[in-house]
């Protein structure tokens, strides 16, 4: 049985590729920025990224991606921060490579990482929900990774939580989706709509300072409804509403152990958090509320790695007399038990990185 495989995490403006061992543990890791975002180009950056990793072999290999992904096929469906429609990455990423390539959502990865080896290490039951540039979750159920028929299970951020004639144009191309009015992607746009109606914030002056409405992150919007402001503050309980009650939806049907919440936006704005979280002790029911955990996330930025590496390790023993297939699928191996939870990020930590650029907010 093959000791290490390779996970690969491709975030909004960097590329990471670690070493992982079936137990999680990163034994070495690399990370660059986010050049030129074409498939092509994409390929050749992993490409040098993965000879810098070195002494891979032919490890089995797994990617997550911010990406609606059709999995038996491997077809990347959309990926907005890459520009990306129907993209057949999983069979490019195997010709490239000389191996089969297992293609998977960043979230999907994410909640494997958290569920084996982070916050809900030792639950059979975990879901993990993140809010940064989009809304994203991922959840295991049994300790499987649920994907859905089509691999496309648990698209938090594109339930419609308003009209889906004039709500919200969300990247999806839909109207009306959670996302729109609760990640940072769509932040400054909720205050525009605010001042655009007439109403007064000193967040107009952070824009002023800065030029462009882009500037306005969750961290100046918390600053502002520390203060008083009341356009911020605004925001922040529009979108604890929605949320929160998204949220404690999801702890009423999936009923988990562990509820992770994760991402750029949360960890910047911790009165947003502690609202959303009062959101979903109000709105989850009573029985899935008294069985539920609800963690920071553990393993931080490197949860993906982790977790792809762990999903790179199922795909090879599902190939195991197989003829190669893009992207197998586990016959059912499951993803918890077995980790080494702080093992993991300490390795990680102690990893020697090309370049640490920052970290966007998924
Ligand atoms: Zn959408």
């Amino acid at each position: 049985m093959m000791t290490a495989a390779i996970g690969i995490d491709i975030g909004g403006s960097s590329l990471r590729a670690a070493i992982v061992e079936h137990d999680g543990r990163i034994v070495r890791a690399k990370s660059r920025r986010l050049g030129e975002r074409s498939p092509e180009a994409l390929l050749n950056q992993l490409e040098d990224l993965l000879q810098s990793l070195g002494g891979a072999g032919d490890a089995a290999m797994a990617v997550g991606l911010a990406a609606v992904i059709r999995l038996q096929t491997g077809v990347v469906t959309v990926a907005p921060n890459l520009g990306w429609h129907q993209v057949p990455f999983a069979e490019m990423l195997a010709r490239r490579f000389g191996r089969p390539v297992r293609l998977v959502n960043d979230l999907d990865a994410i909640t494997v990482g958290e569920a084996a080896c982070g916050a809900g290490k030792g639950a059979t039951d975990v879901v993990c929900v993140f809010v940064g540039t989009g809304v994203g979750m991922g959840a295991v159920v049994d300790g499987r990774v649920l994907e859905g028929c089509g691999g496309t299970a648990t698209e938090l951020g594109h339930i419609k939580v308003e009209s889906t004639i004039d709500g919200r144009l969300c990247g999806c191309g839909e109207r009306g989706c959670l996302e729109t009015y609760a990640s940072g992607r769509h932040l400054p746009e909720l205050v525009r709509a605010k001042v655009e109606r007439g109403r007064q914030t000193r967040l107009v002056a952070d824009v002023e300072g800065h030029g462009d409405w882009k500037a306005l992150t969750a961290e100046r919007i918390e600053a502002a409804a520390k203060d008083g402001d009341e356009v911020a503050r605004e925001v922040w309980r529009d979108a604890a509403g929605y949320l929160g009650r998204a949220i404690g939806n999801l702890v009423t049907i999936f009923n988990p152990r562990v509820l992770v919440l994760g991402g750029g936006v949360l960890e910047a704005a911790p009165s947003l958090r502690r609202a959303v979280v009062a959101g979903i002790n109000a709105d989850a029911a009573r029985p899935q509320l008294a069985d539920v955990s609800i963690r920071d996330s553990e393993l931080g930025d490197q949860a993906g790695l982790v977790g792809a590496g762990l999903l790179a390790h199922q795909a090879a023993l599902a190939r195991v007399g197989d003829e190669g297939r893009v992207a197998p699928r586990p016959p059912g191996a499951g993803v918890t038990g077995g980790g080494v939870g702080s093992a993991a990020a300490a390795a990680a930590r102690e990893s020697d990185e090309d370049e640490s650029g920052p970290t966007t907010p998924r």
